[in-house]
């Protein structure tokens, strides 16, 4: 075996070892048909290579924040695991800020980006001394009035967005022309005005760019950043000094959802990086990152109880737990975000059998609610449970409340060949208590007065 082939092993069977535990001790079965799982060795092994992807390629001694994008995993225990692993959070809400703060998160290892910051975010983000992006000339105001009010230890700085063009996925892709995103460079008079703005503003010292995420090719990326750092040198050169210290990169590495191997990997991207900015990488700059799919996608498994199976038209279909609550975008946007399924016997035992074409159905009230359409695997019975694979990230942890199915437990394994599996709770199931009271349970007379 390779080392790729070792390792890609590894996470099948961690996997498998995961799924048969949870489902020996209860944690997914009848009482509770749906949970996620979370293989923290694989958690940990990303967030090393991370590291020593960009170790590798910065001159010694650049300092380097890589910030967790909250929103791909919004679950205090990964962030407080990731802080463990050495990696900050980058924020876009008053939510994900909460979050950042209850896994124990430091304003120096924060960083707040958001398109639609409130004065009180602002507020409260330099009053902390978190790091801000500003993403448009009326935030930039709001954030004068508030330096110019009271002393900040927030690194502040402004994203662009260079326009360099869209990857397959239109939703996920920040560098369009149009985009909602940052200060639009190439519009007309654009550029001179972000130069002028850090003139003005000797407290400016970050820049920030995000290129895309799932579907952005690795050149499109690093072409993102290319014009992020030609446009830093530029504003230091009309400085006449370094002013911009540190240039935020943004995340976006996308995620191999068709096997489990990991590809393209940080080392890949760093390297490429290294090939086409090395002047970002020669020391003088200190880096932020932001990546997030590619840290968790991979470690995430959603399992499901097959309730019953019938056939339709002559189809087969396995009518499960999981749909549309904890893949919202796969049931939506099929074409774009496919899923790999992965078969399990009623005693979590990886399931064999000569591949069928069946459909992997979730339990929401529409017809589109498939987890897989037509899909080959051995065919799935009733008591069987069907595994969504690579649903770390943007998956579980995002619960969409349709039909007001609840939010499932999720739990974190480490799983080693040849050991017992241990399992510990990330975050509880959603009880029906709590979901009528989300639901204006305690308001119930509410209307009849008006
Ligand atoms: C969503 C987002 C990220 C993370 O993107 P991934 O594709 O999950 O790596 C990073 N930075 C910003 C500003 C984002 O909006």
């Amino acid at each position: 075996m390779t080392e790729d082939q070792q390792l890609t092993y590894d996470a099948a069977t961690r996997r498998d070892q995961g799924v048969r535990a949870a489902v020996d001790q209860g944690l997914v079965g009848p009482g509770a048909p749906v949970a996620g799982l979370l293989d923290v060795a694989g958690i940990r092994a990303s967030a090393a290579s991370l590291r020593a992807a960009f170790e590798a390629v910065t001159a010694p001694g650049t300092p380097v924040l890589h910030a967790f994008a909250v929103k791909a995993t919004p679950l205090v225990p990964v962030l407080r695991l990731l802080r463990e692993e050495g990696i900050g959070a980058e924020v876009a809400s008053p939510g994900e800020l909460a979050l950042a703060r209850a896994a124990g998160l430091t304003p120096a290892r924060t960083v707040l980006d958001s398109p639609a910051k409130t004065p009180a975010e602002l507020r409260e983000a330099l009053t902390l001394g978190i790091a801000v992006n500003a993403d448009n000339p009326q935030e930039l105001a709001r954030i004068d009035a508030l330096v110019a009010s009271a002393p900040t230890a927030s690194p502040l700085g402004i994203r662009v967005n260079a326009q360099i063009g869209a990857g397959s996925i239109g939703a996920l892709s920040t560098a369009t022309a149009t985009s909602k995103f940052g200060v639009a460079l190439r519009d007309e008079g654009a550029r001179a005005w972000v130069v002028q703005a850090y003139l003005d503003r000797p407290w400016l010292t970050r820049l920030h760019t995000h290129t895309g995420s799932q579907g952005v090719p690795l050149d499109l990326m690093a072409q993102g950043v290319s014009a992020a750092y030609e446009l830093a040198e530029e504003i230091n050169r009309a400085a006449g000094r370094q002013q911009i210290d540190t240039v935020d990169i943004g995340g976006g590495l996308p995620v191999n959802f068709t096997s489990d191997e990991e590809t393209p990997t940080y080392a890949d991207y760093a390297r490429l990086l290294a090939a086409t900015v090395p002047g970002l990488l020669d020391g003088r700059y200190g880096l932020v990152t932001e990546f997030g799919r590619s840290l968790l996608a991979k470690h995430g498994t959603v399992l499901a109880l097959v309730e019953y199976t019938k056939t339709s038209g002559g189809r087969p279909i396995a009518v499960t737990h999981a749909g549309v609550q904890s893949a919202t975008r796969t049931v939506y946007a099929p074409e774009s975000w496919p899923l790999r399924i992965a078969a399990y016997d009623a005693k979590g035992r990886p399931k064999s059998g000569p591949p069928v074409a069946q459909d992997v159905a979730g339990p929401a009230c529409f017809a589109g609610d498939l987890l897989a359409e037509n899909r080959e695997l051995p065919l799935l019975e009733q008591g069987d449970y069907a595994a969504a694979l690579d649903t770390g990230a943007y998956y579980f942890a995002q619960h969409y409340t349709y039909n007001s199915l609840p939010r499932p437990g999720v739990y974190g394994f480490t799983a080693h060949p040849g050991e017992p599996v241990t399992l510990a709770t990330v975050r509880k199931p959603q009880t029906v208590e709590e979901i009528v009271a989300e639901s204006g349970g305690g308001e119930s007379d509410a209307l009849l007065g008006l």
